[in-house]
Formats: C-alpha cells, structure tokens, sequence
C-alpha cells in the first residue's frame, strides 16, 4: 500500500465513519452506526465492489 488519504468523523454519540482513500483510487470505508452495526465496503480502483459487509446486533 503506497500513500493514502484517510478521512475520520466521529459524532461522540455511535456514529463514526473512517475512510480511506488510497493513491491508486481504491477505497475502503467503515460506518459505524448509532444502533451497533457496523457496514465495511471496500471499492478497488476501477470500481469493483469486493466487500459489502453491514453486521449488527439485529437481522436486517
Ligand atoms: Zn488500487
């Protein structure tokens, strides 16, 4: 992994997202949302999806 542009934002009441851009476009994103659960994405450089996670404490 080269150089990477990483974005965080954190409401201080469960909602929390950390994104991270890489140089050659690729991006991998977690959420954390208010309820617990938890969506991780992960997007390569030319726009395949190869991970779409959303786990929670509940079936969604
Ligand atoms: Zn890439």
């Amino acid at each position: 992994m080269g150089d990477a542009d990483r974005s965080q934002e954190d409401d201080f009441e469960g909602f929390r997202l950390d994104d991270v851009l890489f140089a050659c476009g690729c991006r991998q994103m977690r959420h954390e949302f208010h309820d617990g659960s938890v969506r991780i994405r992960t997007v390569r450089h030319d726009g395949k999806v190869l991970m779409d996670e959303h786990s929670g404490d509940h079936e969604a």
